[in-house]
């Protein structure tokens, strides 16, 4: 049971997180901070935080657990104006989408208490953002990620486990590095090719057509595309090396299935997507 949960950054990913623990009966009182009035009061008539403060620091007096759930981009200033009011004992936490960046900026800022971080990754969200998106059950049977390093004090690493188990998640513990390259394929790259195809279209002369006729799978692979572009302008900076990487090879693929088109090759496109097919039904099944 956590006795006192800050959350700093009441969107999507911290009301849910509140929401959950609240429902297990797992956590006492949630204090939240964010910039906008309006979402932590909204935050309190959802009953996602039981107040608010009006400054990071007075946020984390006090607080059992801490967990930073804004942008990448805000996390090193975050990180630098809660560490001076944290109790000695208390773990700190984030749920940042890269891990490297976040790692470097939690280093930088916290010093002595930097053992009481621990990385985290919750591989739940949708396109939706704010503290009206959250909803309990966001974090039922999908995987988080803990990155923790050989600094990272155990129990810190135990209290954080603990509660992501209670909010429904499934533990999983990768090293940063390791999760940065993964997640650069498995969400970061799809969400480039969705922002790319719909920004694309969209220049097209006949794009209101286009999209009046958009079926099921055009919305399916698109729906990504509505995500929060700070967050994703973020990720982007923060994990770009590894990204970029992926995106060329990417287009490497884009050009052979021109080629093979355009040469009328029946052979190497049976093949391509014979096997690409072949590999998604193993991998992920039919859903
Ligand atoms: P969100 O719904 O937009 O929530 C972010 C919250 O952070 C907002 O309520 C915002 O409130 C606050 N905030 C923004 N900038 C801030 C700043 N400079 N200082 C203090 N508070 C600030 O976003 P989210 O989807 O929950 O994403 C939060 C984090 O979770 C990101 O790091 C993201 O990488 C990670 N994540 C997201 C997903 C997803 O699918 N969305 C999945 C996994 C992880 P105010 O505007 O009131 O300050």
């Amino acid at each position: 049971m956590i006795e006192r949960l800050a959350i700093i950054g009441v969107g999507l990913i911290g009301s849910s997180l509140s929401l959950a623990l609240k429902q297990a009966g797992a956590v006492g009182q949630v204090v939240g901070y964010g910039r906008n009035r309006r979402n932590l009061e909204k935050g309190i008539e959802l009953g996602v935080i039981d107040r608010f403060e009006a400054s990071i620091a007075e946020c984390v007096a006090d607080a059992d657990v801490i967990v930073v759930a804004v942008p990448l981009g805000a996390m090193q200033p975050v990180f630098a104006e809660l560490k001076s009011n944290i109790k000695e004992t208390a773990v700190i936490t984030d749920v940042g989408s890269s891990k490297a960046s976040v790692v470097a900026a939690a280093a930088a800022e916290l010093g002595d208490d930097f053992p009481r971080f621990v990385p985290g990754h919750p591989i739940a969200g949708t396109e939706q953002s704010g503290v009206e998106a959250g909803f309990a059950s966001l974090y039922q049977n999908r995987r988080v990620i803990l990155t923790p390093l050989q600094q990272t004090a155990a129990d810190a690493v135990e209290i954080v486990d603990q509660m992501w188990r209670h909010s429904g998640a499934i533990l999983e513990y990768l090293s940063v590095e390791h999760h940065d390259k993964v997640l650069a394929a498995t969400s970061h790259l799809p969400h480039m090719l969705a922002y790319a195809l719909v920004h694309h279209l969209s220049h097209l002369n006949d794009h209101d057509e286009i999209f009046r006729y958009a079926a099921g799978g055009f919305r399916d692979f698109t729906r990504i595309a509505s995500s929060d572009p700070v967050m994703w302008r973020d990720v982007c900076l923060s994990n770009g090396d590894a990204l970029v990487v992926l995106i060329e090879q990417y287009q490497r693929e884009l050009d052979r299935i021109a080629v093979a088109i355009r040469d009328n090759n029946a052979d190497e496109l049976l093949k391509l997507f014979g096997r690409a097919k072949t590999e998604r039904d193993s991998l992920i099944g039919n859903c």
